[in-house]
């Protein structure tokens, strides 16, 4: 076996320099990960701009599909996989002891680690999926996904299992209900996906002019409407298209905008569940009306990140093949391309509008 690897460091802001780094020796409960493909994620952006603060020099990519290379006899055991076998990894590290963890929320676990955000200097350095190959920690968790599906397809796992968990698990979406899903990047175009899945009577998917392809993939996958929030006028839209009804589940994962969450107020049903997944730089929101929420008895949930159960649901669908998902697949690069990647994605390549992309390791 080869006994370095290619990663891209990050070494300053928005600067990613091709390095071989030594491979790490493997112990009894840990393993060795060779990447496939590694999903890039819209917050690899913001560490790549220093938005999000970011331990340097570092191996960005937190959305890694590999094969098991080596791995110890404990972990072998613990994880139920062997050399070969292909395998999903999530993002977080977690102790999974403390209470947080104990009561299922290890995603918010107080000392969690996070891959991609462990230095270099943190042995054995290899915590990113923008390299040939990845450390896994003891605390990993791993799912198995059937080799036979392309890595670029098989690496969606990320984006969906957002889909499932923020558009499905947190609001409980249910057959019948109206959604509204606003933001048609690759998370909402997931959403969509997911909460077609489990059965909403209506869902609609909203976006500003520039997303105009966005908006016509999300018809393709079937959205019952979209809608232009520049052109019209979102709220009296919504209430027509829900025969004066609103929505039942509003899912927010537009990026800095705040106008959609003062927005939500106003076009969710009374007894409704409101998601708010996308970040807005730590603005507050104008014109929030707290009485909307106490007259209509609305439900407000944060979410970040994904738990197993929202990956598991993720890789069901893709293992099923009936998700027309490959369809949002629009870029993929080479290791070495990394920063272009990063570049294509922030539409900071003229001509080019990325909805999901990733890096495949030659
Ligand atoms: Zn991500
Ligand atoms: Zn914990």
């Amino acid at each position: 076996m080869q006994k370095k690897t290619l990663a891209m460091v990050q070494t300053d802001l928005r600067r990613l320099e091709a390095k071989e780094l030594p491979l790490p020796s493997i112990g009894h409960d840990d393993a060795l990960l060779r990447i496939e493909a590694c999903g890039i994620c819209g917050s690899d952006y913001e560490q790549f701009e220093g938005v999000l603060r970011t331990p340097m020099p570092v191996v960005p990519g937190h959305e890694p599909l590999g094969t098991i290379a080596e791995i110890g006899d404990g972990a072998a055991k613990r994880w139920g996989v062997d050399v070969g076998d292909r395998v999903a990894v999530e993002t977080m590290i977690a102790c999974h002891h403390c209470s947080t963890c104990r009561d299922g929320r290890y995603h918010l676990c107080p000392t969690r680690r996070i891959y991609s955000y462990i230095p270099l200097k943190d042995s054995p350095g290899l915590w990113g999926g923008y390299a040939q190959f990845m450390y896994l920690d003891p605390h990993s968790i791993l799912h198995r996904v059937d080799p036979s599906l392309p890595a670029h397809l098989a690496v969606m796992f990320n984006p969906l299992g957002a889909g499932f968990r923020w558009g499905v698990e947190i609001p409980e979406t249910r057959p019948g209900d109206r959604v509204v899903i606003m933001g048609p990047g690759q998370r909402g175009l997931a959403c969509l996906l997911a909460c077609l899945e489990v059965g909403a009577r209506q869902v609609i998917v909203t976006g500003l002019e520039a997303d105009e392809k966005k908006l016509g993939l999300a018809r393709e996958f079937g959205a019952h409407a979209t809608i232009d929030v520049e052109n019209e006028n979102p709220g009296r839209r919504i209430q027509e298209l829900t025969d004066g009804h609103g929505a039942d589940v509003v899912i927010d994962v537009s990026s800095y905008a705040t106008e959609p969450v003062a927005q939500a107020l106003d076009v969710t049903a009374p007894g409704g569940r409101i998601v708010l997944a996308g970040t807005k730089g730590f603005k507050p929101i104008p014109d929030f009306v707290s009485d909307k929420v106490v007259l209509k008895e609305i439900s407000i949930r944060g979410a970040i990140g994904v738990t197993s159960s929202g990956y598991a649901n993720a890789i069901r669908m893709l293992e099923s093949g009936h998700t027309p998902i490959e369809r949002m697949h629009t870029h993929r690069f080479d290791l070495r391309d990394a920063e272009l990647a990063i570049q294509t994605l922030a539409r900071e390549i003229e001509g080019e509008e990325s909805i999901h992309s990733c890096l495949i390791p030659e």
